[in-house]
């Protein structure tokens, strides 16, 4: 049986079963702080086991892509460990419990109709103190005791009462499903936990029951996909061993399963996949959080490739073998391989360029901890090596266990917080939180969000929160901290989705003396919180209230959102495909927008982008939004942002007619309803934020026009102070600068040789009526020595003049005389020839302009000497 098969014929079994099919969710659950990525099927029912929200559904099946850091160092050395796998799964929400989970478990692995492994080949494992499980088991299923163990809290309870998730909180015991394989060893392959307690205070007797149970269930694919087909090892079933192959072929040599590069290339596959995964969510290396796992499995793969003999890039060939091995599940994943593999090779690039430094550091590193004896990497070489040549510490620490050496987490710890560094190891830990949201979300869905259309509403105050607590009713004096009032229904957006949150005024209906000023709106799952002050009257839950939202600031915020919407279409018009978006703010009439994209965007270009982004402003074309199956909209062809987590019914805005469309997102901001509302579109910026995300910045409708008085106030003001027409200033300005720059060369030519030209002239001596000036100035820039004659010639004629200068071991001389001494038969050239034979040169030009080298400054005070008096010579004969 295929993988593709067995997900199809889990889900399909348990659909049988009442269980309601839903999509896996996204790999990296943003709307979850607890945890980075999804660790298991029953994460997205969080809500739905705590009795947290209204249930739609009380049976479900899930096909889950997870991902566990936890097994890291057993990938490639175990034959059932992945970072990245999938997880089948089945739950009831106080709905079936025990006995129908074991049964049901059992028919689908056994019966005939489903995965027939023969009931031998099983064996079971129960909690001690489970004796219902137990007896379901022997007496029901009709499994032999000697295949049934009872096992402690650490295996078969969960979770188990570990001290960073405290005693207390819903539990229950669990029994684990395992298989024998050819070679007599047993894999875990399915685990039933039945939550049936919720867990008070310190044993005994501090297990409660729960009034409502549930089941949470997750039998991991390719665990199972390994036995159905018969291979010894995960890596080898249909969906992996193409893909090892593929790493095998990259890699230039076959695969062999036993050999530790093998193992290597089993471990490249896995880390490979899981950051194709996360990387199609828009998790980029980084250094901290989800970044943080995947930089670190991006390292870990290049590391072993570089023991493999690799000194190129070589893992951003893959992601395309993983879209396509994938491509029945996750058909998404090919949109996105290309940018995918871009994002990897930087990343492989960044670490080749550091690693053959890195690896030299740890020899000698592991030399003199070995002739010390102390087996322990310390904290402070650890954090030098991540920080200069990027090894992170988790590798380090594995390289430093396969020399049965101890690393130093503290000591790295404190050594990173010394440098003011934080490295990111370590994750977060599970945990439920409850706040005052908590009680509201069991007894509503959560506010309903009337203003797509409209700016006012009525509605009916349902929660107020002060200082983080449910209350009756509020005051005008009670709070100085803004509190936050819940309505049933509100025309008030809750800052999502890029897009900042309304203000306005929530007012009495009817009765004018109470008034809520809201200065921001949030939104927590699906209620819609209004923060701000009371500042009139008194409010009281069940009050009716008519909400009032600041309609230019909404106007303001609807341009800048649709513009959003024509950048992207233009950005991916011009950039192509690959440029999606990656995050974005909207506010009012301003937007800031980042998406992928390698280098920065000519003007060119950018203004190409701006034209076909107003052209479809002018172009006035209406904008329209409907609810739809998110499977229907992807037929649209609407664009969807990958790593957001996308509900069944989905808002699909579109820009344009049906035979032009310009633009088609999924987006739950709100719009203008016809582009020519927007007003003018200007690009303001265009900047990086990171490696391969770009940011372009714009104004829209009022802030276009601000901008552009403003410019226009400022050339106004320049132009009147240069006392010209604005159209003439380009013109007066370049003039300004050229005689400002011939000012200061002019100060440059003969200052920076330490002379001014009227000091010069002052020294100079008068034969006939013609000025001699031959002097030495401090520098042998024969630049500045041909501008300074310039000067000179233009003071007045007729005059000679002969300058020399050194600089470092070269002597320069440059000699001029003005035109009428040019008419009278001299020559500059001539003239300098009687000066550059004795500092060793020799010199050429022109009659009016003439120029030396030499290579013998000391002689150069003779050299002017001897020119001085040459000319001297001349001109009393002339
Ligand atoms: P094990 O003890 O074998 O590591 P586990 O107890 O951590 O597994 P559970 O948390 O009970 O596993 O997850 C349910 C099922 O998911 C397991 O029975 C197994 O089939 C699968 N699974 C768990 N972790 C992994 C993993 N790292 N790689 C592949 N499959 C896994
Ligand atoms: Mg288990």
């Amino acid at each position: 049986m295929k993988a593709d098969e067995l997900r199809e014929a889990f889900l399909t079994f348990f659909e049988t079963k009442g269980c309601v099919r839903r999509p896996s969710d996204v790999l990296v659950p943003r709307w979850d702080p607890s945890v980075l990525f999804t660790p298991a099927g029953m994460n997205q029912f969080k809500d739905h086991f705590l009795g947290k929200c209204k249930l739609d559904f009380t049976r479900a099946t899930t096909c889950q892509k997870c991902l566990r850091t936890g097994d890291i160092d057993n990938v490639g050395r175990t034959a059932r460990h992945h970072t990245f796998f999938e997880m089948l799964g089945n739950f009831s929400f106080g709905d079936y419990f025990k006995r129908e989970a074991i049964h049901w478990a059992w028919e689908f692995l056994t019966s005939d109709k489903w995965l027939k492994i023969a009931p031998e080949r099983l064996t079971i494992s129960v909690y001690e103190d489970d004796s219902e499980a137990y007896t379901i088991w022997s007496d029901e299923i009709g499994i032999p005791s000697t295949r049934i163990t009872r096992m402690g809290e650490d295996d078969n309870f969960w979770p188990a009462s570990a001290p960073s998730q405290g005693p207390d909180g819903v539990c229950g015991p669990c029994s684990e499903i395992f298989y024998t394989m050819e070679n007599g060893s047993e894999v875990e392959i399915w685990n039933l936990v039945f939550t049936q307690f919720n867990r008070v205070g310190d044993p005994p007797d501090n297990l409660r029951p729960l009034p409502s149970r549930n089941i949470d269930t997750g039998m991991g694919l390719e665990r199972t996909c390994a036995l159905l087909q018969g291979v010894d090892s995960n890596f080898h079933i249909d969906i992996l061993k193409p893909l090892v192959e593929a790493v095998a072929e990259v890699c230039g040599r076959p695969y062999e399963a036993e050999t530790d590069d093998g193992r290597r290339m089993r471990r490249i596959a896995d880390h490979l996949r899981a950051c194709t995964f996360a990387i199609h969510e828009n998790v980029m290396p980084g250094n901290n959080e989800e970044k943080y796992v995947v930089k670190r499995l991006l390292r870990r793969a290049v590391l072993d490739g570089h023991q493999l003999g690799l000194r190129e890039p070589f893992l951003y060939q893959l992601p395309p073998a993983v879209a396509e091995i994938m491509r029945s599940p996750y058909p998404e994943l090919a949109e996105t391989s290309e940018r995918v593999s871009s994002v990897i090779q930087r990343e492989e690039s960044a670490f080749l360029d550091t690693i053959d430094g890195g690896l030299a550091r740890i020899e000698t590193l592991f030399e003199s901890i070995e002739s010390a004896g102390s087996g322990l990497v310390s904290g402070q070489d650890a954090a030098e090596l991540y920080t200069t040549h990027g090894f992170p510490p988790e590798l380090l620490e594995t390289l430093a266990a396969e020399r049965n050496c101890a690393f130093d987490w503290q000591g790295f710890q404190e050594a990173m917080d010394a440098h003011g560094l934080r490295s990111g190891a370590g994750t977060r830990v599970e945990l439920f939180t409850s706040g005052p949201l908590d009680a509201l979300k069991k007894a509503m869905h959560g506010s309903e969000f009337v203003g797509y259309d409209a700016t006012e509403a009525s509605g009916k105050a349902v929660g107020i929160i002060a200082q983080d607590r449910l209350c009756e009713t509020l005051d005008e004096i009670d709070h100085h901290e803004p509190v936050i009032v819940v309505l049933d229904r509100t025309p008030f957006y809750g800052e999502a989705g890029g897009q900042v949150g309304d203000t306005g005024w929530l007012l009495g209906a009817g009765d004018d003396s109470l008034r809520f000023e809201v200065t921001d709106t949030l939104r927590e799952g699906d209620f819609i919180l209004h923060r701000g002050h009371l500042r009139e009257g008194q409010l009281a839950l069940g009050e009716p209230l008519t909400a009032k939202v600041d309609t230019a600031r909404r106007s303001a915020l609807r341009r800048a959102h649709s513009a959003t919407h024509l950048v992207h279409a233009a950005l991916q018009h011009f950039l192509g495909p690959h440029a999606v978006q990656q995050g974005s703010k909207v506010d009012t009439d301003l937007l800031r927008f980042d998406f992928s994209h390698g280098g920065s965007i000519g003007s060119a270009v950018l203004e190409q982008i701006e034209d076909m982004v107003n052209a479809n402003v002018f172009a006035a074309l209406p904008v329209s939004a409907q609810r739809l199956p998110l499977a229907d909209a992807r037929h649209a062809g609407a664009m969807m942002l990958f790593g957001e987590k996308y509900p069944d019914i989905v808002r699909m805005v579109s820009m344009g007619s049906d035979d032009e469309r310009v633009s088609r997102e999924l987006c739950g901001g709100t719009h203008v309803s016809n582009t020519g509302e927007i007003g003018l579109v200007r690009i303001v910026g265009e900047e990086s934020v990171s490696a391969g995300t770009r940011r372009v910045t714009a104004v829209t409708g009022f802030e276009s026009l601000r901008r552009m008085r403003r410019a226009e106030q400022t050339l106004s003001e320049a132009a009147s102070s240069l006392k010209v027409p604005t159209h003439d200033l380009p013109t007066r300005l370049t003039t300004l600068t050229k005689e400002l720059k011939e000012l200061r060369k002019g100060k440059g030519g003969a200052a920076a040789a330490g002379v001014s030209p009227d000091e010069l002239l002052a020294a100079a001596v008068t034969v006939g009526d013609t000025r001699l000036v031959v002097a030495s100035l401090s520098s042998g820039d024969a630049g500045s020595m041909r501008q300074c004659i310039d000067q000179l010639r233009r003071k007045g004629s007729p005059i000679a003049v002969l300058l020399g200068g050194c600089d470092g071991g070269k002597v320069t001389l440059v000699a001029g005389i003005s035109r009428e001494l040019e008419e009278r038969g001299l020559s500059a050239s001539t003239w300098i020839n009687e000066a550059a034979p004795l500092v060793g040169g020799k010199g050429g030009g022109r009659k009016d302009l003439a120029q030396a080298g030499g290579k013998d400054p000391d002689k150069l005070g003779d050299a002017l000497e001897a020119a001085k008096a040459a000319m001297q010579l001349l001109l009393t004969a002339s």
